[in-house]
């Protein structure tokens, strides 16, 4: 990693990655929105992470706790694990791994935005969704793959 890596572990420097949207720049995506609000906290940037609640949950915003764990936590990374948008809408869930208090922690969420004239806001956050089941599919090895390369699952993903 050089100096300027994001914080949010996109592999982009920071200027090219959330330091324009910490600036103030509208985010491209609530992925983006989401990856700079974790990005705010490593920094102390806490004005970012309030301007970027959406109204309705703006006054619910803890200020003094949000500062209080930005600076006990040291972040160590943030990995999107599913982003999904659908017009105006979108989900992004993520896992932070951090430590407090010379403990490892993890903080998994399942996060809301809304995109409102043009500007994302995180609206809501379900922490450690349920995921839904995950699917295990048999495959015979002489039978088509499931990628849907037509060839036989031996002959492709199965290999
Ligand atoms: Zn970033
Ligand atoms: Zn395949």
């Amino acid at each position: 990693m050089t100096s300027s890596a994001c914080p949010c572990c996109s592999g982009l420097s920071f200027e090219t990655c959330c330091g324009p949207i910490l600036a103030g720049a509208p985010a491209a995506t609530a992925e983006a929105l989401m990856r700079s609000r974790y990005t705010a906290f490593v920094r102390h940037d806490l004005d970012h992470v309030e301007r970027t609640h959406a109204p309705e949950i703006r006054e619910d915003f803890n200020r003094a706790e949000a500062e209080r764990v930005a600076d006990e936590c040291d972040w160590q990374r943030l990995d999107v694990l599913r982003a999904t948008e659908e017009g105006d809408e979108g989900t992004v869930e993520f896992l932070i791994q951090f430590r407090r208090d010379g403990q490892d922690m993890r903080h998994h969420e399942r996060a809301s935005f809304r995109r409102i004239d043009g500007q994302w806001f995180y609206s809501a956050g379900e922490v450690n969704p349920k995921g839904e089941p995950r699917r295990v599919v048999k495959v015979g090895r002489n039978e088509p793959c499931p990628c849907g390369s037509g060839k036989k699952f031996k002959a492709c993903c199965g290999r």
